[in-house]
């Protein structure tokens, strides 16, 4: 069974100029995105800032409202959970944040923090009891039990992501959504903080939703990977097949600027012309056909649907030919596996 499953999620926000006006546009961040995590697995999600990759997270953890479908945790429906209900389910899953320094309060030093977290649960009997696991957290995260007296001005960034991730911990959660969590950081931490994580989901056997738009930095690190553009997926598969033979032309342009995802396969830098468009006025057809190299009079018009066109491998493009009849992306049954091999 899955440990995560993601059917049909759309997050939408109106937009309103005034307190009493009728909203004039919606803004659609996510229009209809599936898929599962098995447990133990890291998937990654990429796509360039404002592709909806980050409200997808914040749905998942229920920091936005879903406006439409639905999200299954083992099993169970978690879509609608509120109160006491909510708060037991969310320490199960936990968010480790782009930006640890704007996610600690600067007035509370490391130990607080987390020991916040632990309070919350009632997962330390006293106080003593308290500071040993803090002390624990920080041991396990690299850290030295002595940076509990700290506060978070007082940490380098590597340090504060780590003490993110320790908050993340206290709580025992199974999955962690990271959302761009070493984004912010220099190369070398980069690295530190990926094989830290590598290290934790070994020891804690933790699932994780990898969030970045670094695909080598994805690939590292994820069995599959799922790209992301204007709110929706466009491709899908197994980590290496995505960045060895991607079929999207927003994939191959998005790899085509990341110098050493494959060493042995030379890319010519493939610049896409514009932005991406607003999602509160999507383009008819394919979303991409504005920025697409390869887009023709249909793509205009008709929009492609995510299908699986060699197994394990979805692609939402006119182009690529799909077996018929096709598996639509998403279309299994609750609980299952939707983006595994068939
Ligand atoms: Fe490009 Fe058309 Fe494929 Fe969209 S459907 S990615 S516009 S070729």
């Amino acid at each position: 069974m899955a440990l995560l499953e993601v059917q049909n999620l759309h997050v939408h926000f109106p937009i309103r100029r005034g307190l009493l006006t009728r909203a004039p546009g919606t803004v659609k961040a996510v229009d209809g995105v599936s898929f599962s995590l098995a447990p133990g697995e890291t998937v990654g999600l990429v796509g360039e800032s404002g592709c909806g990759k980050t409200t997808v997270a914040r749905a998942l953890v229920r920091l936005v409202p879903v406006t439409k479908g639905r999200i299954f945790y083992a099993g169970r429906d978690v879509t609608a959970l509120n109160g006491a209900a909510l708060r037991a389910w969310r320490r199960q899953v936990q968010m480790v944040f782009q930006d640890p320094y704007s996610s600690l309060d600067p007035r509370m030093t490391v130990g607080q923090a987390i020991g916040e977290a632990l309070d919350i649960h009632g997962l330390a009997a006293n106080r003593t009891e308290r500071r040993e696991r803090v002390e624990k957290l920080l041991l396990d995260v690299g850290l030295e039990g002595s940076h509990a007296d700290r506060y978070p001005h007082e940490l380098s960034g590597g340090q504060r992501q780590r003490v993110g991730i320790a908050r993340a911990l206290a709580v025992e959660p199974k999955l962690l959504v990271c959302d761009e969590p070493v984004s912010a950081l220099d190369v070398s931490i980069q690295a530190q903080i990926v094989n830290l994580l590598q290290d934790l989901q070994r020891e804690h056997g933790l699932t994780y939703l990898f969030i970045a738009h670094d695909l080598a930095v994805v690939e590292h690190l994820s069995r599959r990977i799922l790209v992301m553009y204007l709110g929706r997926i466009v491709e899908a598969g197994e980590a290496r097949e995505v960045c060895r033979a991607p079929r999207h032309p927003y994939t191959q342009a998005l790899l085509s600027a990341v110098p050493g995802v494959d060493p042995d396969q030379k890319r010519t830098r493939l610049i896409l012309p514009g932005d991406p468009p607003s999602p509160l006025n999507p383009p008819p057809g394919c979303p991409f056909h504005p920025r697409c190299p390869l887009a023709e009079a249909r793509c205009r018009v008709e929009r492609p649907v995510l299908y699986e066109h060699t197994p394990g491998h979805f692609t939402a493009c006119h182009l690529v030919d799909a077996p018929r009849p096709p598996r639509p992306f998403g279309s299994t049954a609750p609980g299952a596996a939707a983006t595994s091999p068939a």
